[in-house]
């Protein structure tokens, strides 16, 4: 039976190294759906979300994982968001009038906020369409492991795999941890085409990649579409906004209305609720209430 929307972790059994691979289905064309995106940035949104998910996976405790790209390409803003290791959302914005290639060179930016404690937020330089590149060298830079990853997406899929190093003696003491092993498993993974990656069952890809290797296979955990977005989140956007410019949208359309950019949910507030929203605390020193 074929799964979507999982992800599965791997293990090879005589040395450290684990990986994982996640294949999307509905929680992709899910976000496909929210706007008219050109192919190119379609597969861009897929390998994002892939990605998101991949990172997150790596992560010990509950919270969000962002990544988000900025280039100077056609391609103005690119973000995909994993929360709870489950819950996937993205978003692209684009300009219509041009076309690929979709991005220039940029930055990606990581953003890790755990459930408890403190927002960490990594920067790595990104040239062109290569984000699996970027964030290879996100792991190098801020983790010191050796990662390799790939990614594919086409209309219906998107998928990734990730290979990464184990610090070794601190998790699995007695096997050997050496450049040899990651080396040969990095180049055998080398050999995946994008539509493998999009169209393998994570099972039958390791067994493509991998037969020669001991792998351990974990049970697939589940992901899904779910924008985190609520009311109270957009009553957080309109103080944001600020007492009199709420006000001012209150006297021209008898209502503020927040739409959700991920999910296009509409939530809406009239004059009483608005105000409501900035009664619930005392209004920032230097704001003129009239
Ligand atoms: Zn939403």
């Amino acid at each position: 039976m074929d799964h979507d929307d999982i992800i599965q972790r791997f293990l090879f059994r005589d040395f450290n190294v684990r990986g994982e691979i996640v294949r999307l289905g509905p929680a992709y064309r899910e976000v496909l759906t929210q706007r008219d995106y050109p192919a190119g940035v379609r597969a861009l949104i897929g390998e994002l979300m892939a990605a998101t998910a991949l990172l997150s996976a790596t992560l010990k405790f509950r919270g969000g994982l962002t990544l988000q790209v900025n280039t100077d390409g056609p391609l103005r803003l690119l973000m995909a968001e994993c929360r709870n290791q489950s819950d996937l959302r993205a978003i692209a914005r684009f300009d219509a009038d041009a076309g690929a290639p979709w991005l220039g060179k940029g930055k990606l930016v990581i953003t890790i906020e755990p459930a408890q404690g403190e927002r960490y937020q990594g920067i790595v330089s990104l040239d062109h369409e290569n984000l699996a590149r970027a964030i290879e060298t996100y792991f190098q830079r801020s983790e010191q492991l050796d990662t390799r990853l790939w990614l594919s997406a086409d209309d219906d899929h998107a998928a990734g795999m990730m290979v990464q190093r184990l610090p070794g003696p601190v998790d699995r003491p007695g096997l050997p941890d050496d450049d040899e092993n990651f080396t040969r498993v990095s180049l055998l993974a080398d050999t995946v085409t994008g539509a493998e990656l999009t169209s393998l069952q994570p099972r039958d890809m390791l067994t493509r990649l991998f037969h020669e290797e001991h792998v351990r296979l974990y049970d697939p955990r589940s992901l899904r579409f779910h924008c985190g977005c609520s009311r109270e989140r957009s009553a957080n956007a309109i103080k944001f906004l600020g007492y009199d410019e709420a006000m001012e949208l209150v006297a021209e359309n008898g209502e503020v209305e927040i739409d959700c950019q991920f999910c296009r949910a509409r939530y809406r507030f009239g004059g009483d609720e608005v105000r409501g929203v900035f009664d619930e605390e005392a209004p920032p020193q230097g704001t003129t209430l009239h």
